[in-house]
């Protein structure tokens, strides 16, 4: 019989990882005979909700059992889970959801609004109950969304993949060893196949995680083979396991596109189109805000000062210009305008950035000063006057170019679409089959 088991919210800021449970977890299931006929899949939930864990990611395991097995399968998930959930820390509140047979359309449109938006329990538990899912919660049991989200998740359209490696016990909270020298060399050699390897601006390493999770490194790519191949061209301390994950970061799938600002909501990420009507202004700690409107609402986008050279762009913005941008929507107070935070910004139309200025002196071409308004201009350095003289309109030249800007790839999400990948999203059902080599041991 096919079963998917999904799981989320196991992790804290403190450690734990609940892709680790579930690469510890295909070593155990396959040990019970079951044939897995996907790759283990990664869901990245909506990564604006205000009670994430981290990364807010669920896991998927798709797998073929014998019906004899289900109980003792049911019962090894649960002992992992209850084995390396992080219950002490108040925001995790891990879930564990079993569905036997084939994944209903309702449950597919679920975990849409899950990756998009804010989801009740009470939606996750009727869905329960018409499916006739099997679904295990602890504590508030919030954990139960994105293991549902995760059973309907990554069925059709573009998907990657990511290799991702873990460290031995006895490792974890120590300095990840991770060869910088190896991963740039990885970086050149599959360049188009994997992405987000490297900062190109600080050179800096991404693959490895700072935290204390067991995560030593993770490689992102287009395919099995592509992350197999790249994963293993790196250097590091030992590693206790590894697997291939299938995955929706990379595809800018929490991005929902809305026809105009005034349906914008809080903690839901979004793409939308409008007209620059303020001069962008850094704000305190290096922020640069301008606002945006349409017809229906005007909002403040905000680029963050680890966005780094992305700001540079977002300044060079002045009123006039057509933008679409994308990223989340944060919770404000009542009667504020809603912000979102930029995760990209696409210039659409330059508007001309026409001036007016103080004419130049006729007799010296010193620089001239009003004499007040419709009385003409006085010279700065000789003292000519004119009364009929009025300013001239210059015309500066744009240095923006239209077309679409992203953060670097430090500040990125796990979920946004780097540039590299347009032109390489996949389309239709996912093909069934999986490669050989894609877990260790
Ligand atoms: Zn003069």
């Amino acid at each position: 019989m096919l079963l998917h088991i999904g799981l989320d919210d196991t992790d804290s800021p403190s450690g734990g990882c609940t892709t680790y449970i579930a690469a510890r977890l295909v070593e155990r299931l396959l040990a019970l005979g079951g044939r897995f006929i996907d790759y283990p899949n990664l869901l990245r939930l909506n990564p604006n909700v205000p009670w994430k864990t981290r990364g807010n990611g669920a896991i998927c395991l798709r797998l073929d059992i014998d019906p004899r097995n289900e109980v003792q399968v049911k019962r090894v998930v649960i002992e992992l889970v209850e084995a390396y959930s992080e219950f002490d820390c108040a925001n995790t509140n891990p879930g564990a959801v079993f569905l036997v047979g084939d994944v209903p359309d309702s449950l597919i449109k679920f975990s849409k609004r899950v990756v998009t938006s804010v989801v009740s329990l009470e939606d996750a538990f009727r869905l329960i109950d018409e499916t006739g899912a099997f679904a295990l919660g602890y504590k508030n049991m919030r954990g139960i969304i994105g293991s549902l989200a995760a059973v309907g998740g990554l069925r059709h359209g573009d998907h990657t993949f990511e290799f991702l490696a873990y460290r031995e016990l006895e490792s974890c909270g120590t300095l990840r060893v991770v060869d910088a020298d190896s991963v740039r060399m990885m970086d050149e050699e599959t360049r188009g196949s994997t992405f987000n390897n490297l900062d190109p601006e600080t050179g800096r390493v991404l693959i490895a995680p700072h935290g204390p999770d067991p995560v030593l490194f993770g490689v992102r790519g287009e395919s099995p083979e592509a992350v197999y191949r790249a994963g293993l061209m790196v250097s590091s301390e030992s590693i206790e396991r590894w697997t291939i994950f299938r995955t929706n970061q990379g595809t800018d799938a929490h991005l929902q596109i809305h026809d105009c600002l005034s349906e914008l909501e809080p903690y839901s990420p979004a793409t939308v189109h409008g007209e620059v009507v303020e001069v962008p202004q850094t704000i305190q700690g290096g922020h640069v805000v301008f606002s945006l409107e349409d017809d229906t609402a005007v909002i403040d986008c905000a680029a963050y000062e680890p966005s780094g050279s992305f700001r540079d762009t977002v300044r060079s913005l002045i009123p006039g210009d057509e933008v679409t941008v994308s990223g989340g929507v944060r919770g404000n107070p009542v009667g504020w305008r809603l912000t979102l935070n930029l995760e990209k910004l696409e210039v659409r139309e330059l508007t001309r950035d026409v001036r007016l200025v103080n004419p130049v002196c006729p007799n010296c071409e010193g620089g001239m000063e009003s004499m007040g308004r419709g009385k003409g201009f006085r010279c700065r350095r000789c003292g000519f006057r004119d009364g009929e003289l009025e300013k001239r309109r210059i015309e500066m030249e744009r240095t923006l170019t239209s077309g679409l800007y992203l953060p670097p790839p430090r500040a990125q999400r796990h979920l946004t679409k780097p540039l590299q990948r347009y032109g390489k999203e996949k389309h239709g059902p996912i093909e069934r089959g999986i490669v050989e080599l894609w877990h260790w041991p």
